[in-house]
C-alpha cells in the first residue's frame, strides 16, 4: 500500500519537525501593519502587495488583481501525518480579504499547503478567477465536482525554464501577465522529499489525506505590472519553494528590464546547494520578500512562530551576504500590507 509508506515517512518527518521546535516570531524581525514604499515601480501607478501566509500574496494594481495560492487551514502536524485534512472554511473567511473581482490564481506546486485551500477560494471567494498551475494540480481539483473544469488551466506545457522563454499569459484587461518557469522543490528533511509524484489522470474526489497532494512539477512566475501602453511598471519573481539553480530562473528575455521584486521560499535550503544565493545573483533583485517561513501546523490565531526545522537566522546571513548594494528586503507577517509607488 503505497499510502502507509507515505504515512510513515510523514510520521518521521513530523518527528522531526517537533523536535527542532519553530523560534517565536518575536525573537525575528518581522515586518508588520501596513507600510508605504518608495521604490521600484515606473510611471505614475502603484502596486500593492499583501501577504496572505504560506504561499499567498495579493497583488493589485488600481483595478488589475492577482492571488497566489494562499493557505489558511493549518492542519496540525497529527493530522498531517496520519489523519484527515481539509479546508477550514472559518478560517479562510476570517483571514482572506476581498478577492472577488481576482481573475487569475497561481499556484507553484501541489501540495496540500499550497493547494487544499483553492477549491473554496476559486468557489465561493474568487468565482471568476482562472487557477493557473502544473498538470498535476489541474488534474487534482478537478475532484472538486463544484468547480468548472474550464477554470483550471496548466500552465506546465507553456512554461519557460532558464534557457528558453516560455509563453506569456495576460489577464486583468492586460495589465497584468504571468509567465511560468520550470522551477524545483527542495527535500524536506535530511534529503528526505515527501510527497513527490504526478497526478497523471483528473482526480474522481479532492483528497484528505496530505500525502494524496502530490508535488506535481514545480513552477516558478514572473509576473509583470503594465502600463496602458504594455510597457513594464513592475516585475516580480515568485518561488513558492526553494530550488536548484537553475531550476526557477527566468530565461534571458533581451528586454532589459530587471526584477523589482523576488519572492522566495526559506524553508528546505539547507537541503539544496547555492539557495537563495544563486537565484539572487541571477535575478539582482532591488526587492526581496520572504514568505512561506511562518509555522503552518499552527493556527493562525496562535501566536506567530518560525517553520519547525529550517534556521531563518543563518537564511538571512545568507541572503544578505548577497544582496546587491541597496537592496532592502522584508520577512512579512500574514496580514502585512505594502503599497509601493514610484520613487
Ligand atoms: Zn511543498
Amino acid at each position: 500500500m503505497p499510502g502507509s509508506g507515505r504515512a510513515l515517512r510523514t510520521l518521521l518527518l513530523c518527528a522531526a519537525l517537533t523536535a527542532g521546535c519553530g523560534t517565536p516570531a518575536r525573537s525575528l524581525p518581522i515586518d508588520a501593519g501596513a507600510v508605504d514604499l518608495r521604490c521600484c515601480t515606473q510611471g505614475e501607478e502603484a502596486v500593492t502587495i499583501q501577504y496572505l501566509g504560506v504561499g499567498g500574496w495579493l497583488f493589485r494594481m488600481g483595478e488589475a488583481s492577482l492571488l497566489t495560492a494562499p493557505f489558511f487551514s493549518n492542519p496540525g502536524l497529527f493530522e498531517v501525518g496520519v489523519g484527515r485534512i481539509a479546508t477550514d472554511t472559518a478560517m479562510v473567511d476570517r483571514f482572506l480579504p476581498p478577492v472577488s473581482d481576482v481573475e487569475a490564481i497561481l499556484v507553484g506546486h501541489a501540495h496540500y499547503d499550497h493547494l487544499m485551500d483553492v477549491p473554496y477560494i476559486a468557489r465561493r471567494k474568487a468565482p471568476s478567477a482562472r487557477v493557473y498551475g502544473s498538470r498535476t494540480a489541474v488534474n487534482l481539483l478537478q475532484g472538486d465536482p463544484e468547480l468548472d473544469p474550464a477554470r483550471l488551466v496548466s500552465v506546465e506545457e507553456s512554461a519557460g525554464d532558464h534557457a528558453s522563454a516560455g509563453e506569456w499569459t495576460y489577464v486583468s484587461g492586460g495589465r497584468i501577465r504571468f509567465m511560468a518557469l520550470r522551477s524545483g522543490h527542495a527535500p524536506h528533511f535530511m534529503g528526505i522529499h515527501l510527497y513527490r509524484g504526478q497526478q497523471e489522470e483528473p482526480a474522481q474526489e479532492l483528497p484528505d489525506r496530505a500525502w494524496e497532494w502530490l508535488e506535481g512539477t514545480p513552477l516558478a512566475y514572473l509576473v509583470d505590472f503594465l502600463a496602458e501602453d504594455g510597457s513594464v511598471i513592475y516585475r516580480v519573481h515568485y518561488q513558492d519553494a526553494a530550488s536548484e539553480a537553475p531550476a526557477g530562473f527566468p530565461p534571458p528575455l533581451d528586454d532589459g528590464i530587471g526584477v523589482d521584486l523576488a519572492i522566495l521560499c526559506p524553508p528546505g535550503y539547507e537541503e539544496v546547494d547555492g539557495y537563495p544565493e544563486a537565484v539572487l545573483e541571477r535575478l539582482a533583485p532591488r526587492q526581496v520578500f520572504l514568505g512561506h517561513w511562518e509555522d503552518f501546523f499552527r493556527p493562525r490565531t496562535e501566536a506567530l512562530r518560525s517553520v519547525p526545522g529550517t534556521d531563518l537566522e543563518t537564511f538571512v546571513a545568507r541572503m544578505e551576504a548577497v544582496l546587491p548594494p541597496g537592496t532592502d528586503w522584508s520577512m512579512p507577517e500574514p496580514g502585512w500590507v505594502v503599497r509601493i509607488s514610484p520613487d
